[in-house]
């Protein structure tokens, strides 16, 4: 078999881009470990307004509820709330099965229950038994990405995100507790019931901590891996990385789902437009992700910083400072969580630096790294 692009990983990344390569011609082979695209789906589902208008495909049936207010509470009980309409919780599950037929009915050549397992030279790769050939691999297969590994990159430092649907209602709400540093814990609407969830560290009582706000479970704990950050490259020569394989996620909520379609189109774009220069192409897209997407991430990622060098009191006198800025909180949104810090008096923004330096510093160096990339 021959494809000029194979991707592993029929993920939202990975179907999005076999359906814009197969539109423009070229031929895509789409390989998924699953025998279900989709199912199961370890996501909380919620896409923001960016999200939902970038997406190739949005379904309304897809949507389980809306989220129109959030309250964001800090360790000792300090609350903020923003209330407007700020994103919809879909069926993960329902919205990638339905992206894999798109690519599928596209042209795209999809296998399922077909893991990817290595390469047998540069351009060669063993697919369920079969010599495949292509002149360009796509890894679109998640965290733990074995293609990103095939090209002698290293693990990405990861999170995990745990949660377990509940017998509780949230009505139309978001709530985000903030458990100390940059972790935190939240309940979402989930049709009539509620997801309560948690991101932290591998070896944190994640468990424990859902248990605690979740009395009647209605399903089992359901989870994963979540990249800490992007990664330093996400090209070489003969490969590229889109989604989590590439660490593209939203440094504070973690959110991935944006990133990962931004990813997808921006490399087919620039695949369609560069074919016949294949390495020009590809420092192209990583490029033009850096800057579509480098702003927003370089001032989340100083942000989370800062959230991290601050002691839960800390967090505490921060939210209290917050809540004195109510007309630039209303600012957040749910694809651009950073908007409140640029709507910020000044003022403000300095006395919160300078009353603590050192988490301040810490967060600087993050911006210079990330601006650096940008
Ligand atoms: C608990 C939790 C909640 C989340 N909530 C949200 C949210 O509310 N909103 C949001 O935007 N994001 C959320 N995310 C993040 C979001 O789920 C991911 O960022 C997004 O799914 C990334 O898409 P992807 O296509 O890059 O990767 P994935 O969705 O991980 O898809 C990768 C695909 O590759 C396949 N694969 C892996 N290895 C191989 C292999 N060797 N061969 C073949 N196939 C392979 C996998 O089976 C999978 O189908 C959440 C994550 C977690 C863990």
């Amino acid at each position: 078999m021959r494809a000029d692009v194979l991707i592993v990983g029929g993920g939202i990344a990975g179907s999005t881009l076999a359906t814009l390569l197969s539109r423009s011609g070229l031929d895509v082979i789409i390989v998924e470990r699953k025998g279900r695209p989709g199912h199961p789906h370890h996501c909380s589902g919620i896409l923001g307004f960016d999200a939902m208008r970038e997406l190739l495909l949005f379904s309304e049936d897809w949507v389980l509820s809306e989220v129109n207010w959030s309250k964001f509470v800090s360790p000792g009980g300090v609350e903020l709330e923003v209330s407007k309409p700020l994103a919809k919780v879909v069926n993960r599950s329902e919205m990638d099965r339905e992206t894999w037929e798109l690519a599928l009915s596209s042209g795209a050549k999809g296998m399922l229950s077909t893991p990817f397992k290595g390469l047998l030279s540069r351009k060669e790769a063993l697919i369920r038994g079969e010599v495949v050939s292509f002149d360009l691999i796509v890894g679109a297969d998640g965290t733990l990405s074995s293609v990103a590994r095939t090209y002698g990159l290293p693990y990405l430092e990861v999170e995990l995100g745990l949660q377990r649907e509940c017998e509780l209602s949230v009505g139309d709400g978001y709530i985000v507790r903030l458990l100390g540093g940059s972790k935190f814990s939240w309940i979402q609407p989930w049709g009539n019931h509620a997801k309560v969830g948690a991101i932290g560290d591998i070896g944190d009582p994640l468990r424990d901590l859902v248990l605690g706000s979740c009395p009647s479970a209605l399903g089992n704990f359901e989870g994963n891996v979540i990249p800490r950050r992007v990664r330093e490259k996400f090209h070489g020569r003969d490969f590229a990385l889109v989604g989590d394989a590439a660490g593209q996620v939203k440094p504070l909520s973690r959110g991935g789902v944006l990133l990962a379609v931004r990813a997808a189109k921006l490399l087919a774009e620039e695949l369609v437009r560069g074919w016949d220069n294949l390495g020009k192409a590809l420092a192209r897209y990583e490029r033009e992700w850096w800057r579509v997407n480098g702003a927003e991430l370089a001032l989340g990622s100083a942000l989370r910083r800062y959230l991290e060098g601050l002691s839960p009191s800390d967090i505490d006198s921060v939210f209290r400072t917050l809540r004195e800025c109510e007309d630039s909180l209303r600012t957040f949104e749910t694809d651009r969580q950073t908007l409140p810090i640029h709507a910020m008096p000044k003022t403000k923004v300095l006395k919160l630096s300078l009353s603590r330096p050192r988490a301040s510093l810490s967060a600087a160096v993050e911006l210079v790294k990330y601006l650096m990339r940008w």
